[in-house]
């Protein structure tokens, strides 16, 4: 038995909370962690300090960042010590700079993302990616996807395709741009799992 107590929350505002916390329920147990570990869903502010990592998953992060607001959230969001795990409208939210006016990001990666990147004809499509860190290709799915389009102080650029960036570390946050939620290659929540002990 492992005594590795690792508290996960999934930002349960909208979007794809279930897929989440599924995922990293299957990632714990692949690092026999799951004994001690919760992954739980984070509706209220006073729940963030708590969490070692939280996730902030895909929907639409314009309706995302305004019930961020309406829940008091964005301060203990933006002073969170542990990790965060941004995916797709997470990601936008995690930018310094988005091509959208209307979005008030959390800034927490000092990067420009550009919010629906790929447009309308190729709003999903999946891609085998290679990965700074990952060994094979990572098979990954995108949905009205974002990029950014250069990345800053203190990040690690981890994959690139054509359009522009596709993952990226700073610290312990991870912004990823597809859904690595959605299938069974659960690396990336390893390594960010990895990242919280
Ligand atoms: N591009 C969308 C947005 O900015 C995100 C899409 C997604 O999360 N699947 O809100």
């Amino acid at each position: 038995m492992n005594a590795t107590e690792i508290r996960i929350g999934v930002l349960a505002l909208q979007g794809a909370v279930s897929e989440h916390i599924d995922a990293f329920r299957l990632a714990l147990e692949e690092m026999s962690l799951s004994d001690n570990s919760t992954v739980v869903t984070v509706r209220h502010a006073d729940e963030i300090p708590h969490l070692d990592g939280l996730a902030i998953p895909g929907g639409e992060s314009t309706t995302i960042s305004r019930l961020i607001d309406k829940n008091q959230m964005r301060r203990p969001i933006e002073e969170f010590d542990g990790g965060i795990f941004a995916t797709c409208a997470g990601m936008v939210l995690m930018a310094t700079n988005v091509d959208d006016p209307r979005l008030t990001t959390l800034g927490l990666i000092d990067m420009d993302v550009i919010r629906n990147a790929f447009g309308r004809q190729k709003e999903s499509f999946e891609a085998d990616l290679e990965i700074n860190g990952f060994g094979s290709p990572y098979h990954a799915i995108f949905i009205r996807a974002p990029v950014a389009s250069s990345a800053g102080k203190g990040t690690e650029v981890l994959s690139t395709i054509d359009k522009g960036i596709v993952a990226v570390r700073k610290g312990k946050h991870y912004a990823l741009a597809f859904h690595p939620e959605l299938g069974w290659d659960l690396r990336f929540q390893v390594r960010f799992l990895e990242g919280l002990y």
